[in-house]
């Protein structure tokens, strides 16, 4: 698989507090990849190392294949980044905001200005100051300046916060596009899981400092689906019941299964018990997403 962003044992110490401590994230082409992680867990600190405004102090990162910073300019032409707050003067219009990105990375303004602004959704503001903007219109314009130059990776941190629900669904719409239509990787840091839920591709969860499981949606949708954990005694007869039932199910390791089918918890008991197949241990597994992240940060990758 080709990524975009790779870091090896990256860490980040300030005096002895361990910010990023030996942290591995991979972000493929093409991913929408969720960076999901608490308060404090290091999402900021990872962006704006991997940003170039801050060195580690260990490890090292890759970016389009240039190792720990260097060509920072090549690459900050091809990243664009909202750390925090976007970066906008207030007292400009929006096109000036973007006329001195373009000063700040050193690119002539040969776009069409008004093109940018209508891929994020803004349309005649021409005359409009950007303290007379809405929140989510501020936000929409981060994501213009950010897109200056074209790049093809954009990290946002906390792209929602502070917004109310339509700013919400605008920025899932714009990023959604942008991904699908202009070929463009997101990293997104949040720790509104359900929101990153509704564009995420892949997901790193991060926990004092580290990446702690990395996954697709794919994978996780399949691991949160709703499902009957049992630990039987002889796996041969049980997979033979649940075949001869039309009943789903996948085999987790030696003497686990996952039954995911609606079924009758007696009947399976007595059903297998008639085939000689005792079950040891039977629970029931939460589906939501939110579950498995608090698993996770529990400590405890049960699925
Ligand atoms: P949040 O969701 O609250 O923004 P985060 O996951 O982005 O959290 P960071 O902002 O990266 O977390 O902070 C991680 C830890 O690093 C925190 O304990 C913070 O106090 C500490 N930290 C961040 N920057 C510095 C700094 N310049 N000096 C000392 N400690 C810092």
């Amino acid at each position: 698989m080709e990524y975009i962003l790779e870091t090896q044992n990256l860490c980040k110490y300030y005096k002895k507090n361990k910010v990023l401590n030996d942290l591995n994230i991979h972000v493929p082409k093409g991913a929408i990849y969720g960076l999901i992680g608490k308060n404090g867990a290091g999402k900021t600190t990872l962006i704006r190392v991997i940003c170039g405004l801050q060195r580690p102090s260990k490890g090292n990162y890759c970016i389009y294949e240039t190792e720990n910073g260097k060509k920072i300019n090549y690459v900050r032409k091809r990243i664009g980044a909202i750390i925090e707050t976007p970066s906008i003067y207030f007292d400009m219009t929006a096109e000036e905001n973007l006329k001195e990105q373009y000063k700040v990375i050193g690119l002539p303004i040969d776009d069409n200005l008004k093109e940018l602004l209508s891929t994020v959704g803004l349309k005649n503001v021409d005359k409009k100051k950007v303290k007379d903007f809405s929140l989510g219109m501020k936000q929409r314009l981060g994501i213009a300046i950010a897109l200056v130059g074209h790049p093809d990776f954009l990290i946002l941190d906390e792209p929602i916060n502070g917004l109310d629900p339509e700013g919400i669904i605008e920025i899932r719409e714009l990023i959604l596009k942008l991904n699908k239509e202009n070929g463009i990787t997101f990293l997104i840091s949040s720790h509104y899981l359900d929101e990153l839920s509704k564009v995420a591709t892949h997901y790193g969860f991060i926990n004092k400092g580290k990446i702690i499981k990395e996954i697709s949606k794919k994978d996780l949708e399949e691991k949160c689906k709703r499902r009957i954990e049992i630990k039987v005694n002889n796996v041969q007869e049980c997979v033979k019941y649940l075949e001869e039932n039309k009943i789903e199910y996948t085999i987790k390791e030696d003497n686990i299964i996952n039954i995911y089918s609606p079924i009758n918890i007696s009947e399976l008991v007595i059903g297998l018990s008639k085939k000689n197949c005792i079950i040891s241990d039977l629970h029931e597994k939460d589906a939501s997403l939110e579950s498995y992240y608090i698993n996770l940060i529990g400590g405890d990758d049960n699925v």
